[in-house]
This record gives structure tokens, sequence and C-alpha cells, in this order.
């Protein structure tokens, strides 16, 4: 009768029945209780990686999960699959992009599929086919008709190695992320979204996000950046001019013994004009722009400043303060011209020590004096300003809003809220990416291309040149197209999206993907919208998910959708480790997940990964703890092969009055691992403890079969002991639960079943033992009834003889229980 678990037949012809019966096929009825669960779509490099096999087991166990729990459920996968890889593919091995991708999907979805994750494919979208892209270009289309895409030149960073720009984050250390060439500035013109229109809304809306983890909602506030402040006009000594500043500090304001300009700052040319300081400002000037932003801007990089002859007048005071240019001042950011306050700021004091600038103390402790010749350190605590005029002797706190008060009556500043989120520069000059829809006619200017052409299709049949310019710029039928508005001879737009832009409204997509007449219904968004569970790596905390949350402001404001924060909650899964090191070819230790399901099976695969550590913390490899996994899903399928006259032989009702001690057990042991594992997968995701009380359920099982004999088993708690643990290890192990599930004598499908819901009354343990101590050393152990109160428990205690004898001629203080645990007497 006993069969052998053979994994290989079993999961092939499992996937293939879920595919032939369309198990998890989604359909979308508005009138059920929805769950929309999401992993983030991968790139198609051409293989999965153990991080994917973790992040997918975990949206499965959900998905599944709900389900089972009566919700119409979403599952969908999809690709994020243009990119620069497609195209050096193409470059180094003379394959068009689009085939390189096409084909590396297709290997990927078959080894998804081999994961048995429960995706409806029906719903596969990748960003890279037309039918996509087309609605990438409509949207952009909308933002454009709303102002919010623009062009403007920019200084960017350019990528020699990858010949396109670089948004400031792909940018580590001054070199590329991608091929670690040193990225250079240049001017180009560009296309940005902009978010920086929706920054305070960005900002204020996270409180929406209860089901974010609060790392994640902190980069997002750093990466916003708000900061309240006042902007503050200088007079410049013996000119017309005046400049703004912005500062955090108005309180130091009589502090200010520098200003410092950015280089680029249009005043500067103009200050040194024909002045001894020429020269040397000029040569300056140079030295820095061979530094890129990212480079000035870092806290490693050295301050370096030039005094340019000039000077500004505090206009509290009618001090006047030398101007400096330095490096890490930049024109893009604020007004290009900050103020020094070295006394109360650690970077200008740094400065200031380094030109021997002068120090003004205008904060120091209460009772205290700061001596400026004496300070090692700015003095950035709370204090009571000093040489501040009018303001002496106030706390800095309160001077803040008294200042800048005073400055708004005077004329002076003006009080500002300033972001440090830039605009989102969109525009790639790559080829394979969603072409910008735009059109150049001299007459008409910049010209949208109009709906009923769109999409503007990628040329298939382009060539590559090694140095990886796009092949667009030299397309003629692509790029010489007539005008839209005037049939004039045009120019094609030919920059194509950033493909942070494909991926901010994928999730939108999936809840309509074949509508030919729209990117997507209101009606079905309305209806699977919001995302009710987020899945993915924790590097997307800040760019996707931010532009994502943009995007869906946006939409909400076209009323394209009701919503306007597209994920309910986040889970961000940890790294899968070996060896302590992330996996990866360099350092081989990679783990394929082909050769683990070769050897083991998915099932084994899966449950290893989520067995082994809780989702949101790194896991680390073990071949044991994979062997573990395997050993215990033969153990599982030995015990149901064991047991399986008896579930067959079963009626389906328990006749309560006639169990045994044992078989009582066994019910409380089924109903409290049905409790655990719904509570572990549905509050706090921690499969890694519902497995094991599963594991813990098959070892009392396995004892129950050998301390009873077999003509005493009673089959009914068997029989319900068996189908339910087969239904909870159905979203860890999919595979090997349907065939079990089909083995037991079922019909359907065990993915389609209730999930069970734990009888309370079969929870409650008949009995418990109690420690008894006294002086807090152990002095027995008893069995009393499970149901006594504490005080029942402690009279119990002291009726026991034994106990009796042992506080025989002492005095009792104070007796401590705890109920079901222990009773400590202490005594004298
Ligand atoms: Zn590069
Ligand atoms: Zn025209």
């Amino acid at each position: 009768m006993e069969e052998r678990y053979l994994f290989s037949e079993i999961e092939p012809k499992w996937q293939t029945n879920w595919e032939d019966q369309k198990v998890y096929a989604v359909e979308d009825k508005h009138d059920k209780p929805k769950y929309y669960a999401l992993e983030m779509f991968p790139y198609p490099s051409g293989n999965l990686h153990m991080g994917h096999v973790r992040n997918y087991s975990i949206g499965d166990v959900v998905a599944r999960f709900k389900s089972m729990q009566g919700y119409n459920v979403l599952h969908p996968m999809g690709w994020d699959a243009f990119g620069l890889p497609a195209e050096n593919a193409a470059i180094k091995h003379k394959v068009p992009p689009a085939k390189w991708t096409f084909e590396n999907i297709d290997n990927m979805r078959s080894q998804l599929k081999r994961l048995g994750i429960s995706y409806d494919w029906d719903r596969e979208v990748a960003t890279c086919h037309p039918d996509y892209y087309k609605w990438t270009q409509w949207l952009f289309l909308q933002l454009y008709k709303k102002g919010l895409a623009y062009k403007k030149k920019a200084g960017v960073n350019w990528c020699p190695g990858c010949a396109t720009v670089l948004a400031n984050e792909q940018v580590v250390n001054g070199a590329c992320e991608r091929c670690d060439s040193e990225v250079q500035k240049q001017d180009l013109e560009q296309w940005f979204y902009k978010i920086t229109d929706y920054a305070d809304r960005l900002l204020n809306d996270m409180e929406k996000l209860n089901g974010w983890p609060d790392k994640v909602k902190t980069m997002q506030e750093n990466w916003i950046g708000r900061s309240e402040g006042v902007e503050i006009t200088f007079r410049l000594e013996g000119r017309e001019d005046q400049i703004t500043v912005f500062t955090t500090r108005p309180d130091t304001i009589f502090g200010v013994s520098y200003m410092v300009f950015a280089p680029e700052h249009p005043l500067v040319t103009d200050l040194i004009k024909g002045t001894e300081y020429e020269e040397k400002v000029n040569a300056f000037l140079k030295k820095v722009q061979q530094q890129n932003e990212i480079t000035r801007t870092s806290s490693e990089t050295e301050k370096e400043g030039l005094f340019i002859g000039a000077y500004a007048i505090n206009p509290m005071n009618g001090a006047e303060v030398p101007i400096l240019v330095a490096n890490y001042v930049l024109m893009g950011y604020g007004t290009g011209a900050v103020m020094g306050v070295p006394a109360h700021d650690q970077r200008d004091f740094e400065f200031a020590k380094k030109y021997s600038l002068p120090i003004h103390v205008v904060i120091q402790p209460e009772g205290q004096t700061i001596v400026a010749n004496a300070m090692t350190e700015a003095f950035t605590e709370e204090g009571l300003l000093i040489n501040s005029g009018n303001f002496d002797g106030i706390n800095n706190k309160t001077a803040l809003g008294k200042i800048a008060e005073y400055m708004e009556e005077k004329s002076i500043g003006q009080r500002k809220v300033n972001f440090r989120l830039r605009d989102w520069l969109i525009s790639r000059q790559r080829y394979w990416g969603a072409p910008i829809p735009i059109i150049y006619c001299d007459k008409c200017g910049v010209v949208p291309v109009p709906d009923k052409d769109l999409p503007v299709q990628l040329p298939l049949n382009v060539e590559f040149r090694p140095e990886g310019t796009s092949p667009l710029k030299e397309l003629e039928e692509f790029y010489k197209v007539p005008c839209p508005e005037c049939g004039a001879e045009a120019r094609r737009e030919t920059d194509t999206m950033d493909t942070f832009v494909d991926s901010s409204w994928y999730f939108l997509r999936y809840t309509d993907p074949h509508n030919t007449t729209g990117a997507w219904s209101k009606e079905n968004a309305d209806y699977w919208m919001n995302v009710d569970q987020y899945i993915g790596g924790v590097e997307h905390a800040i760019l996707h998910l931010l532009y994502s949350r943009f995007f869906m402001k946006v939409f909400y404001d076209l009323d394209l959708v009701k919503m306007d924060e597209p994920f309910a909650n986040l889970l961000t899964q940890g790294m899968v480790l070996k060896d302590g090191t992330k996996m990866s070819k360099s350092k081989g230790n990679v783990v394929s997940p082909e050769e683990i399901i070769e050897k083991y099976g998915a099932d084994t695969a899966r449950l290893f990964i989520l067995f082994a550590a809780p989702p949101e913390r790194d896991l680390e490899w073990s071949d044991q703890g994979v062997e573990g996994s395997f050993r215990f899903l033969n153990r599982v399928w030995r015990l149901v092969y064991a047991f399986i006259e008896e579930v067959e032989g079963s009626t389906g009702s328990i006749n309560l009055e006639g169990l045994t001690k044992e078989d009582k057990e066994i019910r409380r042991i089924t109903h409290h691992t049905i409790k655990k594992v719904t509570e572990d997968i549905s509050t706090r995701f921690n499969f890694n403890t519902a497995i094991s009380t599963i594991m813990e359920m098959v070892n009392a099982l396995y004892h129950y079969k050998d301390k009873v004999s077999k003509n005493e088993f009673n089959k009914e708690v068997v029989a319900e002991a068996i189908s339910n643990l087969v239904i909870l290890s159905a979203p860890f192990a999919p595979h090997i639960a349907d065939e079990l599930w089909q083995a037991i004598g079922n019909k359907e499908s065990v993915h389609i079943q209730q999930w069970p819901e734990f009888d309370a009354t079969a929870v409650v343990e008949d009995e418990v033992t109690i420690v008894v101590q006294i002086n807090g050393k152990v002095k027995d152990k008893l069995q009393i009834p499970a149901s006594f109160t504490k005080e029942e428990m402690e009279k119990f205690v002291f009726e026991q003889e034994r106990i009796q004898s042992l506080l025989e001629e002492k005095e009792v203080l104070k007796v401590i229980g705890v109920p079901k645990k222990l009773v400590n007497i202490v005594v004298k």
C-alpha cells in the first residue's frame, strides 16, 4: 500500500493539473471580498535566484492562505523587462534585446511554474510589450497635460561606460553603480516628472501607512527631507545686488562670520571680474567642475574653498562678512549660497578652522561662558542667546520663531519650507525603454503624440554599436516624422523612459491586464486596489516605493483611481546568505534553485526557505537544513499512509463521550495547531513557528501510532488530525499536500478547501503539571485540573501530605501562585 514520496513525479503532475483545472484563475467578482497579494516583479535576467524563491514563496503562502479563507485573491506575476542588460547583451552577443528578453522570460516563467507558485498566468504582464508600454506612454501624456512632465536643461550625471544619464541614486562614490566608470557632469535637455509638487503629500500620507516597516518610512522621510526655515536676504557690499540664503537656524544669524557661494553661482564671475582674485578663482572653478555633485556633497570629500574678494552685509547687525566659493555648495540645491556659522555648526566649524575664518559665539549654556578661541568643536546644544542685540538672554529654541517673525516684519527674510527631494529625471539616452511620446516641430514646438498614434513602437531591427550610443538617434525611419499638428517635417524624441516609470504602475495593470481601451478600468482598479500585501527587498525602500506612491496620487488627482496610496501593507524580506554573505557569482557561493528542485523537489526548497528564518530576517543557507526539510516531508508522507485505512473508514463525526486520554490529547494538538498556524500566518507572517508547530503535531501523531494499538485507534480523531495536517501544510508545500489530499480519498484540490477553524473546547487541556517551590527551590511537581483558578490551585497544594510535612514548624509568609505553572511558598 505504502508508496514512496516521488516528488519528481508528483510535482509536474500537480502543476499540469492546476493549470488544466484553472485552480488559480481569478475572476473580477466585485461582490466578493478581495485580497491583493503582490510580490515585486523581477527583471528577466535569465534565471531565478534564491532571493526570488524566497520572495515568491512568502507571497504564495499569503495568497493561498487568504484564498482558503474565502477571499477572492489576486496574485499575479510579470516582468520588469526594459533596461540596460538587454542592450549590453545585444552588443556583446549580437542578439536583439527583444529576443534576449523574451527568451529569458520564457525560461524564468517555466522555473516559476516548477516552484508551484499560485499565479494566475493569464494576467502576466511584461513592461517591454507594446500592449503595456502604450499605456506607460499614455500616462506620460496625462502627466504632461497636467504640467507634471516637463523638459529642462540640467546638469546630469553622465556615465561614459553606459552612455546614459544616471539618477543621483545610481551613482555610488562618484562611480556608476552598474559599470563602475567614473561619472561625469554634463548639461543636457532632459525630461522630468515633477514629484516635488507632491513632496508634502508624500510625507503627510505616510501616516496612512500603518502596515509598513518603520525603517522604510524613515528612509522615505529622510529622502523627502522636509525642513522649515527662513530665506534671508543679504545685500552685497558696494553693490545693488541682493542674495538670499536658506537656513533652518535663524537663531544663529548674529553668528554669521562668512558666506559661501556655489562656484556656479551666476554672481561669482561678475564679482571677480577685473579683480586680483579673478585668475585664482577661475582656476578653482575649473577644478571643482571636474568633481561630480555626489563627490562634492559627500561627507568624506575634503571641503575646499576660496575667498573671492567680496563681502555681504548681515541684515541684522550690518556686519561685513567675507564671501567664499566652495565645492560643497551646489547651485541646484536651495539658492546656491549658504551662510557660515562656525560657532554652532560642525561642518562650518571645520571649514572656518581650515581657512582661519572668524568664529562668533551667539549661544551658550545657561551660567557658562564659551570662548571662541578655546572651542574644539561647534556648540550645537540648546542655550541662551548672547551677542544678538535685542534677543540676548532668550532661549535659542524660542528665538527661532521670534527672529523669523522679526525678519518678516522688517522684510529681511521669509519663512519657507524646503525639501531635499528633487524632480524625477526620467530621460534615458538608451534604446531598450519606452520611447517618450513627444515630437519636436520648428513651427509648433513641443507636440505630444496623439493618443491614436500610440504606442510609439520601438523599431526592432536596429544595429548596436559597441560604444553604446542609442541606435534610435541614428535611425531616420524612427525620428523623422511629420508634425501631428501642421504636417511639416518634424523630429521625434529619441530618449526613452527610466525603467522606474514602467514599474511605478504595473500593479494597476494587473487589475485589468487585457484592457485595450485604457491602462485599466476604474471599476477593476477600485475593486482590487490597493495592494493588501506587497512583498519585496528593502533595496526598493526608497525609489520604487516613492515613485509608485507619487504615481498613485497623480492618478487619484486625475480621477483614474479612488485610492491615493498603492500598498496597504509592506513586508521587506531579508536576504539569502551563504557562509554569512549574500549569494553572488563573484563570491562563488551561489546555490541555484534548479539544482535544489532537481535533488529534493520544490516543496522541500519552499519549506526550507520558509522554516529557516522569519521573512524579514536574513536567512543563512544550510544544506543540512534542506535535508531536514526533505526528511520531514517524507515523515509526513509515511504518517498519512500509515493512517490511510482509518481515514478512509471514518464517518466524519466524533463521539466526544467515548474519547480516551490519548484521543483527547490528539484532538487538543490538532486544534492547537490550527489555531497557532492561523495566527502565525495572519498576524505576523511567522511561517517558521507555524511550520514547527506542524512538526510537533506530526511527532504527536507518530507517538499515538506507537503507543495505541492499531485496533484501538479512534478513526474519527485520526481522520480529523490527518486531514487538517494536510490542509495546514498546503500553503507551504502545495504539491505533496494535494497528492496526500487525494490519497485520503478527496476529489477536489486541497487548495480550494476552506481553511479550518479551531474548536476552542478541544484546545483546553484537561490537566496541567505545576511546580511547587519552597523559598524558590523546586520541591514537587503536581498534576492538577487545567480549569483550577489560582485559589483552587493553592488550596490543592496545601492539601497535599508531602507539602504539609515539608511545612511543619515553619511560618508561611507569602504564597506566590502562577496559574497552570507554579506555586512558590515563602517561609521563615
Ligand atoms: Zn555605467
Ligand atoms: Zn508643426
